[in-house]
């Protein structure tokens, strides 16, 4: 349920409101907007009519049912848009951010050179793999804490926060100590364990979509942070599992556009995993911005050709930088017809709507 304080609220009836909630056995979550509070009231066992009498409470002006499965991460409770701060960098405002860097962390000089070249080509922040969610267990899986030490170091130098993966409950404490933002695998995106604890961090969530995963299934994930007490989550299409067998993944770009209607988290795309496929990359993150995601992910290698993982799909340092020259392109214009054009050519329906439907 949500309770819509008036504009005049005191501080005092807000209290009440939040009190009443926990008392009928629902969990409150205070959101101050710019110009309302919002109560929600969250759980499953609460005294629902209770809730509901709550219309007649001072300082409160409407009582209604969140109609979504997922409550917290609802647009239905929070209108305006979440902002997620990681390290200095704004996710979620006006500007994309773009998280470039190898998929993962292979050696000293490969990290550092990745990260350089990626700073100068304009990214917001650095990304790495230290542990490695691999199909195959004789596949290279990360090395581990040696890598998150050179992840925090590369960021020191370069200034760009870090987001790395977390695979397990276990590890969340070491890499919170290291990164900036901890993501969460496509495979591991319904490890409510893992989501669990992760609520706890102080650290902002990166939660990547499950390559099987329903658009609800993926909210209802990112509920599991929020219910649990971490509102900083970014939300990360990286392409589903479809019939189709040519590009890596399917990238689910009405996705994107969907959930920025529905939830306040802000959604970025990685087009890297999404295609497989260098040379789709750039064309696939340029559809992503223009279609409203907040921001890219981006995998790229000094020499993809020799990458533990995911080479095929890892933009070499020049592609990098060229495919970031080409978000300041302006949009394509769309097409009229010349003066050469017989502007007489008649739309077959001229003779119901006479003049005005003639072609200009
Ligand atoms: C990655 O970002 O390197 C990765 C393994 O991504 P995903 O979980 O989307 O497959
Ligand atoms: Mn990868």
């Amino acid at each position: 349920m949500v309770i819509t304080m008036s504009a005049h609220a005191s501080a005092e009836e807000v209290s009440h409101v939040v009190e009443r909630v926990n008392e009928c056995g629902y969990k409150a979550h205070v959101i101050r907007g710019e110009s309302r509070t919002v109560v929600g009231a969250v759980g499953s066992n609460g005294r629902r009519n209770e809730i509901e009498a709550l219309r007649a409470a001072p300082g409160v002006e409407s009582v209604v049912a969140i109609m979504q499965p997922f409550k917290l991460v609802s647009r239905e409770l929070k209108s305006e848009r979440t902002i997620v701060r990681v390290g200095g960098v704004t996710v979620g405002g006006r500007e994309a951010v773009v998280i470039a860097g190898p998929c993962s962390v292979e050696s000293r000089e490969q990290l550092f050179e990745t990260a350089r070249a990626v700073r100068r080509a304009g990214a917001s922040m650095l990304r790495g793999g230290a542990y490695k969610p691999r199909t195959s267990p004789y596949d290279f899986q990360g090395l581990g804490i040696e890598a998150l030490r050179l992840l925090q170091e590369a960021s020191r130098e370069t200034g760009l926060p870090v987001v790395t993966e977390v695979m397990s409950e276990a590890d969340v404490e070491l890499v919170a100590e290291h990164a900036d933002m901890l993501q969460v695998g496509a495979r591991n995106m319904q490890n409510f364990a893992l989501l669990r604890r992760l609520a706890q961090t102080p650290r902002p969530v990166l939660l990547k979509r499950g390559p099987s995963a329903t658009i609800k299934e993926w909210l209802l994930a990112a509920e599991y942070l929020l219910a649990g007490g971490n509102p900083d989550v970014v939300l990360c299409e990286r392409g589903i599992k479809t019939f189709e067998t040519e590009t890596r993944n399917t990238l689910d770009l009405a996705a994107v556009a969907f959930v920025r209607e529905v939830s306040h988290l802000p959604v970025v795309v990685d087009p890297s995993h999404a295609t497989g496929r260098r040379d789709l990359v750039p064309a696939a993150a340029r559809a992503a911005l223009a279609v409203g995601a907040d921001g890219l992910m981006v995998e790229v290698h000094p020499c993809p050709e020799r990458a533990l993982s995911d080479g095929p799909q890892s933009l070499d340092l020049g592609g990098f930088a060229l495919m970031m020259e080409s978000f300041v392109e302006p949009p394509r214009k769309v097409a009229r017809p010349t003066a050469a054009t017989p502007s007489q050519a008649i739309c077959p329906s001229r003779a119901a709507y006479g003049e005005a439907c003639e072609l200009v």
